[in-house]
């Protein structure tokens, strides 16, 4: 299956006027999709809101640093992520990549440098268009495209969370086949697996409204009760 290229979306979260003006600017003539986020909690509020590509994070900001909107985005997913610094911020490097940060630059810089690094984060990450096309997974109005961790329902992108993504990709890998509590436990939490017994079936819950025409009766991930979940292949009439 093929689609149009997309443009590629960066999330900028920057509160300095001057490079906002001039980053929206150069980014969308370089054909970015670009959002712009002043502060933290916004530019958390916003990655949460909708899919992006790329983020490029300033470190000081208002509300929330740098630091911790990067460790809250990384809990939830592993879209690349360009930390921005100022000149003559101390900058730990080390903690940067612990907390998953992919790349850095410092203000000032150029924008070719900043397209460069983007376009270079994106590559090593396998994903949109630069990468070599992506392994779909297609079952009636559900399209996930793995490589690119994108899931499209009934053609419109659905965002979903780490785990959530795992959950679906194992039962989209295993039409028509009971997959026991036990197995996707294991499978999608493994050893990360805590709390009670209950997160399963949040995950499940929050997929079906996702994915489900009517989620409180399921056609496509079933519970076989007792036992676990099942995904439903197409019904031959199809959906
Ligand atoms: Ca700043």
């Amino acid at each position: 299956m093929t689609r149009e290229p997309e443009r590629i979306r960066v999330l900028v979260v920057e509160d300095e006027e001057s490079f906002v003006d001039a980053l929206t600017v150069g980014l969308t003539r370089e054909g970015f999709d670009v959002t712009v986020a002043r502060d933290g909690h916004e530019g958390l509020a916003l990655f949460r809101e909708r899919p992006v590509d790329v983020v490029l994070l300033d470190l000081m900001l208002p509300k929330m640093s740098g630091l911790d909107v990067c460790r809250s985005m990384r809990a939830d997913s592993d879209v690349p992520i360009i930390i921005v610094s100022a000149k003559g911020e101390e900058v730990d490097m080390v903690l940067l990549l612990e907390i998953g940060a992919d790349d850095y630059v410092t203000k000032p810089y150029r924008l070719r440098e900043l397209v460069a690094r983007i376009r270079a984060v994106l590559r090593r990450r396998g994903a949109h268009e630069l990468a070599a096309p992506s392994t779909e997974i297609a079952a009636g109005d559900l399209r996930m495209d793995v490589d690119a961790r994108r899931l499209y329902v009934r053609g419109d992108e659905v965002k979903l969370r780490k785990k959530e993504f795992a959950l679906l990709l194992l039962l989209l890998e295993n039409p028509g086949r009971v997959l026991t509590r036990e197995v996707l436990i294991d499978r999608v939490w493994g050893s990360d697996y805590v709390g009670d017994t209950k997160t399963l079936d949040v995950h499940v819950k929050r997929l079906r409204t996702l994915i489900e025409r009517d989620p409180k009766n399921p056609e496509r991930i079933t519970t076989v009760r007792g036992v676990g979940y099942r995904f439903e292949p197409v019904s031959p009439a199809g959906l």
